[in-house]
Order: C-alpha cells, then structure tokens, then sequence
C-alpha cells in the first residue's frame, strides 16, 4: 500500500514539473514515506533524522517531509523534536502534497495536514507508474476489523471502498499499456463493496475486472481476512482465467485462546476448514500467512500450537513478527510479559520450521511444467532473469535472449526454500 502511495505521490509532483532526483543528497525536496505497524519500523525512520538534519544543514533551501502511517500517528511532535522537518502529512491528505510542498517553498514555514483519514480517492487514477510490466491498483483503505494489536484503524480509518468504474477504468488503461500483472491492494479487500451505492462484493469486482481488461493475464490482491473469505471468493479464484492460484491469508496464531484476545474473529478450526475448502477449490493453489508470536499472555503451549498449525497448514511461505506494543492499540493494556529474549527464540523456531516446510513444498514441484513471467536480470548480472509464476512463485532462469516482459513456460530443475531454478522450455 504504501509502495503505490508513493507511486502516486511521485506522479502528481511529476504532473506539477518536479523532476526525480538521482540522490536525496541532490534533491531539493525530499518525502519520507512510514509505516507504523511495528516499532522496529518506527525506529528505522527516528534513526533517519540525523541524516536529514545533515543534508538540510548543506541544503538548507532543502524541503523534508514525513508522510504516511507515521505522520498520522506523531503528528506536529515531529516538529517539536525534529525542526528540520518542514511537512508532515497523513495517508489520507497526501494528495495534497504538490500544493503544500509549493506553499512550504513560498512561505518557508512548515505545514501539517493529518485531518483526513480516508480520502485517497484523491490519488484516484493517478497514471504514473514505475514499472512498465508488474502494477498495484489500490481498491479500497482502511479496516473496519479491530484486531488489538493493530494500529492500521487508527492510521487509516475505516473501510473505504472505491467504486468499481473508477477501477475498472484504471485497469483498462493499465492493459492498454501492456502491463502483465496487477495486484489490487487493501487492507481487507475481501469486504471491497461495502458502503458503496453500488451492489457489488470483492468476488464481483474480480468478475468485472475479467471483463473489462482480460489482456493484462494476471490478477492478484492482498490482503484477505479469514472472516471476510469464503467459497464465493473461492470460486472466482477458480473461474476466472485472470485471477492467479495465490492467497496469502493471514492467520497470526494457532491458538484459539490467543486468537480471541487478538480478537481476530477466527479460531484454529475456523481457519484450517477455510484452508481446507480453497485447497479443494483452487488445486494446486499457493497460500502464505503472517504470524505473530510473543502477543500478551501467549503461552509456551499456545506457541506449540502456532507450531502445530504450521505443520498442519503447510504455507508456501508465512512471514514471521514478534509483537511490538503499538500506541493506542487495545493490546496495550496486556502486560507485554512475553520477555525478548523468548519471543527471539520463539521467532527463529517458527522461521526455521516454515523453512523446511516451503523447501519441501519447492521441491515437490521439480520436474513440473510452469509458466514464468519475467521481470528483471539477476542483480549478478549474468545473463539470468527473475519472475514469478502464477503461484507468486520466484524463480531464476537463463536465456536464450533477453526475457524481461516476456511469458515463458518452464521446466523446474531446481529448488531452494524462496527459490526454484527453471529451464526454458522451446
Ligand atoms: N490488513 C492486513 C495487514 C495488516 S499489517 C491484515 O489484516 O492481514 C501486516 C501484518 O503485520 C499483520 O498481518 C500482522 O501479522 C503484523 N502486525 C500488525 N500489528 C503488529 C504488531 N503490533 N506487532 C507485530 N506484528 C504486527
Ligand atoms: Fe489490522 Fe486486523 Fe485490520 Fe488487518 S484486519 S489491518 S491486522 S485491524
């Protein structure tokens, strides 16, 4: 999401005549976009400062901004700890920034704007994009869930939910330009829909996307709630030709008692049944998760059931957090009593079992026959490419020629844990 965000915020200041900078070090205006979802996060960005303080110090014509989750939740203390800082904008005002960083030029006195929590629909449309092959189209913002450890509510406010002619328009113009792959992003896109005039739920906006732009192949979305997804997703997953065999469905514990006090509206059964169904729907379907391990009050033997569902669920790939008390959340009145030193531990033996687990499940795919869409060479440069299969899948192939852009079938030769080696099929 917040990659699109700044995407679209680049396209408007290059609408206004802004040029992009070779390095901040060149820049004369310099945006910073945050997270605030963890508190490692946060702290990457305080660690920053200094450094912008230094190229103000050398540029002191130099505009700084902090944009996002961040500047949403700190506001105008930034300005009172840090008074290099000469804009800080929320996610729902950043389509106001080309204006604002014009009047920080004029008036050389900074700005805040955090008044808006859900009118993104500002960056409706916006053309700009800086890939020519993959491109992520933003659906709705905002969650209506209240998970406990979450700060997304309080930064993004609830669910807001773009109408689907808007979309559709944009999905249009992005087939017209040749692009190959499209992920619709939102918090909760399962509930996409809700609050419109319009009778229209995630399933059906998938259909209409089918007709509307079937060129473009691929179609993807992130993220799906456990509640919000059920068989008429499913069903579309298996239907529609564009929609790829990829869910990442995040489930952060395997156990019920932590589930509940997370308040994620699901429990173990419920999830492992909803598995279960898209398995049997979308064979050959890929499914990854997030976990996280240390929340208030989770057990050793709780933990031993987050483990126990991993075997169970067997996720192509889980992304693992240890728990960071975020400001304003409802969590932040549980004792945070799970000490670091075990979540670490915790961390590494979840990490290290859905390693093993996306290894063998990699392995079990040598000799298959997939089709690869090609991205880019190799950072080694050698005459090697990366792509994606449907599954969302990363592998590594050889030419013959340049393959960037370009649909392959492949044979799978090789496996490693995040990786398969592919061969080129004539
Ligand atoms: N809307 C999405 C993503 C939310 S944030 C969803 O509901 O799935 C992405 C992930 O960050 C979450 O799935 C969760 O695993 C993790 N996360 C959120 N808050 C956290 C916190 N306070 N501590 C650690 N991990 C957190
Ligand atoms: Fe946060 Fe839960 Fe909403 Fe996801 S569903 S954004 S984890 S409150």
């Amino acid at each position: 999401m917040n990659e699109r965000d700044s995407e679209a915020v680049t396209g408007l200041l290059l609408g206004r005549g802004y040029e992009a900078a070779a390095s901040a070090e060149e820049a004369d205006v310099l945006l910073y976009n945050t997270c605030s979802v963890r508190d490692h996060a946060e702290q990457k960005v305080f660690g920053r400062m200094g450094h912008f303080k230094t190229l103000k110090e050398k540029n002191p014509a130099l505009v700084v901004g902090i944009v996002g989750c961040m500047a949403q939740e700190h506001g105008e203390n930034f300005f009172k700890k840090n008074p290099e800082i000469d804009l800080v904008c929320g996610p729902g005002n950043l389509s106001q920034i080309p204006d604002l960083v014009d009047e920080i030029w004029r008036e050389r006195s900074p700005r805040l704007a955090i008044d808006k929590l859900n009118d993104e629909y500002g960056l409706e449309g916006i053309h700009y994009r800086s890939g020519k092959i993959k491109a992520l189209v933003t659906i709705m913002t905002g969650c209506d869930h209240r998970c406990t450890y979450c700060i997304v509510p309080y930064t993004r406010g609830g669910e807001c939910s773009r109408g689907s002619g808007s979309i559709l328009r944009e999905m249009k113009d992005l087939e017209s330009r040749g692009f190959k792959d499209v992920m619709l992003l939102g918090q909760n896109v399962n509930s996409y829909g809700k609050g419109l005039e319009e009778k229209i739920d995630f399933a059906g906006l998938l259909g209409k996307i089918q007709e509307a732009a079937p060129g473009i192949g691929r179609l993807r979305f992130i993220t799906s709630h456990p509640k919000d997804a059920h068989t008429r997703l499913f069903r579309a997953m298996r239907d529609l030709p564009m929609v790829c065999e990829q869910l990442h469905l995040p489930v952060q514990s395997g156990s019920t008692r932590t589930l509940r006090r997370m308040k994620r509206e699901h429990t173990r059964e419920w999830y492992l049944e909803q598995i279960a169904e898209y398995r049997s729907l979308v064979p050959g379907g890929s499914l990854s998760t997030d976990f996280i391990v240390g929340f208030p009050g989770e057990t050793r033997e709780d933990f031993e059931e987050t483990l126990s569902l991993a075997e169970e669920a067997q996720f192509d790939s889980a992304y693992v957090f240890q728990y960071s008390p975020r400001p304003g959340t409802p969590a932040l009145k549980l004792a945070d009593d799970v000490s670091p030193a075990e979540k670490a531990g915790r961390h590494q033996r979840l990490l290290s079992l859905q390693r093993a687990i996306s290894l063998k499940k990699n392995q079990a795919l040598i000799g298959d026959t997939v089709e690869v869409l090609f991205e880019s060479k190799t950072k080694r440069g050698e005459e090697r490419f990366v792509g994606r299969t449907r599954s969302y899948k990363r592998v590594v192939a050889a030419g013959p020629g340049d393959l960037v852009g370009r649909l392959r079938k492949a044979r799978i030769a090789g496996a490693a844990d995040e990786t398969l080696l592919g061969e080129i099929l004539p």
